[in-house]
């Protein structure tokens, strides 16, 4: 039996709108989605918007996209960073909007949205 757990995130993506699982016993988010609470093993979970409000946790420079789609390909050199958002989660996403030597860890970013080949994926740019 196949079980879709990401189905509501690329939905909430799809609308602009990131939600992330919460657990309903101990009020934590947590990312990837999973059937239990990563924290209190609670499956008492539901999904919440999430602020949008991040920093720059650890971050690569891709300068050589091997592998990836041609797009990528065409981007490079780009930033894959681990995110840290203000719910407590981290996450793997682009940081885009500025040059690649201006990324830093600790750096404030924001959620957006980006439209790619495989269609739309959050990305983060530098807070306001
Ligand atoms: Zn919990």
């Amino acid at each position: 039996m196949t079980v879709d757990r990401t189905g509501r995130f690329w939905r909430s993506i799809d609308r602009r709108a990131m939600e992330l699982p919460r657990c309903g016993a101990c009020g934590r988010f947590h990312f990837y989605p999973r059937p239990v609470c990563p924290e209190c093993w609670s499956d008492d979970l539901d999904w919440r918007p999430v602020s949008g409000r991040g920093t720059v946790w650890s971050y690569t420079v891709v300068r050589f996209a091997h592998g990836a789609h041609e797009g990528w390909k065409t981007r490079v050199p780009y930033v894959v960073a681990l995110i840290e958002l203000e719910e407590g989660v981290r996450m793997m996403g682009n940081v885009v909007d500025c040059p690649v030597e201006a990324v830093r860890s600790g750096m404030a970013v924001e959620l957006d949205y980006r439209e790619y080949e495989d269609g739309l994926i959050p990305v983060f740019v530098p807070a306001g």
